[in-house]
């Protein structure tokens, strides 16, 4: 901003300042996480593999971001950080204001329990349940859940409830473990690959539900790809590559799902 030369231009620098100063704290207020210079080594016998190299990264209530970059470039590895199933070598994590680096394994498991939703590339559904028990196992172990019926309306499968997995398809499987994973209504939703396993058109539905559950709950959602195509749907657009961040990316308008192939 140009320091002011007139009394006119004094009035619009200082409000100018004024703004600047609300709108980070306001992007300070919204911060859900905020990771700072994470690092983290696996330690295979001699071998040491360095999955992230120093990232910072702040997601904000509420945003969509897609983490995009190659595979091995350390995406699985910051999503769980963030989730709480992994924890950094050095660096902090925090979520609001508390601080998961420091969290031992009962902390890790609670605050999964409480706040995080998971999307696997796998679904990982009981074979032996409905959908509607599989989605019951988590809202009858939460605090204020959804009803299964309403989780499972919510990915469109009002009509499959009592199907169990096999008699699904792949993509109604993936809604069914979508449903499970919002069910509690979670603050965050974690993505790792949720189309992986899906052709184009059972993968647009997938994202659908996705960025429903985004707009109408409101779930600050992460999802991780190596589909550039998918980047368009996101508010910002992280590049990994090599455990770092690379650039990241503000969409100034998002594409729709259904505007998206591959
Ligand atoms: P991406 O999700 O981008 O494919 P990952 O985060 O899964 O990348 O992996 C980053 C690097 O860390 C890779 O070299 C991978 O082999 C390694 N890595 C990930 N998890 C483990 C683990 N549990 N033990 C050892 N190495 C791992």
């Amino acid at each position: 901003m140009a320091k002011p030369q007139k009394i006119n231009d004094t009035v619009s620098y200082q409000s100018n300042l004024l703004n600047q100063m609300a709108s980070s704290n306001t992007q300070v207020e919204n911060t859900v996480f905020n990771a700072h210079d994470i690092t983290k080594v696996y330690e295979m016998g001699e071998v040491k593999v360095h999955a992230l190299r120093g990232v910072d990264l702040s997601l904000y209530q509420g945003e969509f971001v897609v983490l995009l970059g190659p595979s091995g470039s350390g995406k699985s590895t910051l999503l769980n950080i963030l989730g709480g199933l992994d924890t950094p070598s050095s660096g902090t994590v925090r979520y609001h204001d508390h601080d998961l680096s420091i969290y031992d394994d009962n902390a890790l498991t609670t605050y999964r329990r409480e706040h995080v939703g998971f999307v696997f590339q796998f679904y990982n559904l009981i074979p032996s349940l409905t959908a509607r028990e599989n989605v019951a196992l988590v809202t009858e172990i939460s605090i204020n859940p959804m009803t299964p019926e309403e989780a499972l309306r919510l990915v469109g499968l009002e009509q499959r409830m009592d199907h169990f997995p096999a008699q699904l398809s792949g993509g109604e499987q993936q809604r069914v473990a979508i449903a499970r994973a919002v069910a509690k209504r979670p603050e965050v939703l974690l993505c790792d690959e949720p189309t992986g396993a899906l052709d184009v058109q059972t993968g647009v539905l997938v994202l659908e539900v996705i960025e429903r559950i985004n707009r109408e709950l409101g779930t600050t959602t992460a999802v991780i790809t190596h589909n550039a195509a998918i980047a368009g749907m996101a508010d910002r657009v992280v590049h990994l590559s090599g455990g770092e961040i690379g650039e990241v990316k503000t969409n100034t308008s998002k594409l729709s799902p259904r505007d998206i192939s591959w």
